[in-house]
């Protein structure tokens, strides 16, 4: 039988126990649920899963093998909208806190209809506020239901031409300079790479990308570089090693500090982890040159695109980017990219199984579909 590489953590089939026996599963404390609501009857269910990473996955801060991401049904008048959360660390997030909120805000979907989905977005906004990726996982459910019961796709409804696409970099995590070698050999069919740096041996890892590809690299540096200078250094250096852009050099409360290595670097400076919705946007216009968007920390794609259109008038560059999430969330930010000006969308490209499919890449460029909504399949 062929492995099932993902599983959920708290549904009733444990499917891949040769994977689970060897990591400690913890709490069983998420139950898939059904509630179903009196005005019409929409019907909410919450479930986590457990994404196995291809490889283990490391950045500057952190590892991890697998991703607990909670995945959300929203059912009303016959048609199924899917979301889904993945709770980030780094935000304070985890898949128990994410499923309590969206719990919490389930007599919201009695009071307003799916249809004002704005001001149901506003009311989700006010209630959740520690849980960004709770947001997002009801914003993009509710999203994928308005686009089934209009028969079209988002992009469509968004009135964005799905030609736009832009090429999605593929990530190349820190590891060993032989696995990273041998990764990136292993991605010869993406033709953006993106390098994880932040700790000690950046140069060396970057020397051993560029022995084997001359493809254009981006550098994601996750908060890793602690001080202006030592980030200067750095990135005068790989400016000289044909480095497209560098993200997130210093941590993110360092905006001083990111407007001085502005005025001495030549390459595009993005913000990802001092970025998270549009109110965090005009206090980086002066020390970033553009922004890393993500629906995990936005909260959803109609915030996502009101912080797309606030860079912009910012004259910001945009990055749409991602966490480790399955077809769901990737499909939501591509039906968003003909917007933005660079796309890293790859987080179901590293899973080991992706219980979804939906957004395909070819040539690493974002192919989207014509089935409604965010155009996933898939069982919940
Ligand atoms: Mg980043």
């Amino acid at each position: 039988m062929k492995r099932k590489k993902f599983i959920e953590v708290s549904g009733k089939s444990l499917l891949g126990l040769t994977v689970l026996s060897q990591i400690p599963v913890k709490s069983m404390a998420i139950i898939s649920e059904k509630n179903i609501k009196s005005d019409g009857g929409t019907m909410i269910e919450v479930k986590t899963k457990r994404l196995f990473l291809e490889d283990t996955w490391t950045i500057s801060r952190n590892s991890s093998d697998y991703k607990d991401n909670v995945f959300v049904r929203i059912e009303k008048d016959g048609v199924a909208g899917y979301g889904e959360a993945a709770p980030n660390v780094r935000y304070g997030e985890n898949h128990n806190k994410t499923t309590d909120r969206i719990n919490g805000v389930k007599s919201l979907f009695e009071k307003y209809d799916l249809w004002h989905y704005v001001d149901l977005k506003d009311e989700i906004f006010a209630s959740i506020t520690d849980q960004n990726c709770a947001r997002c996982a009801l914003d993009i459910a509710i999203m994928d239901w308005i686009g089934k019961k209009l028969n079209a796709p988002l992009y469509k409804i968004w009135g964005l031409d799905k030609s736009k696409t832009p090429l999605t970099s593929y990530s190349i995590g820190i590891d060993t300079i032989e696995v990273i070698k041998k990764k990136v050999r292993a991605a010869e069919k993406y033709p953006l790479l993106k390098i994880k740096v932040g700790k000690d041996n950046d140069e060396e890892i970057i020397e051993a990308v560029r022995s084997i590809t001359d493809k254009p690299i981006r550098v994601d540096a996750n908060e890793g570089w602690k001080s202006k200078e030592v980030a200067l250094e750095k990135i005068k250096w790989l400016q000289s090693m044909g480095i497209e852009f560098i993200e997130q050099p210093m941590p993110s409360d360092m905006i001083e500090e990111t407007r001085w290595l502005r005025d001495r670097v030549d390459i595009p400076i993005i913000a990802d982890e001092a970025v998270k919705t549009v109110a965090d946007i005009p206090k980086l216009a002066e020390a970033y040159d553009g922004i890393n968007i993500k629906l995990m920390k936005a909260g959803g794609p109609q915030e996502a695109m009101r912080m797309i259109y606030l860079a912009r008038a910012m004259n910001m560059k945009i990055m749409l980017g991602c966490m480790i999430e399955s077809a769901i969330s990737i499909s939501a930010a591509a039906h968003l990219s003909p917007l933005v000006d660079w796309a890293d969308l790859d987080g179901n490209l590293l899973l080991r199984e992706d219980p979804y499919q939906g957004v395909g890449v070819e040539k690493g460029k974002l192919i989207l579909n014509d089935k409604p909504g965010l155009g996933i399949t898939g069982e919940f």
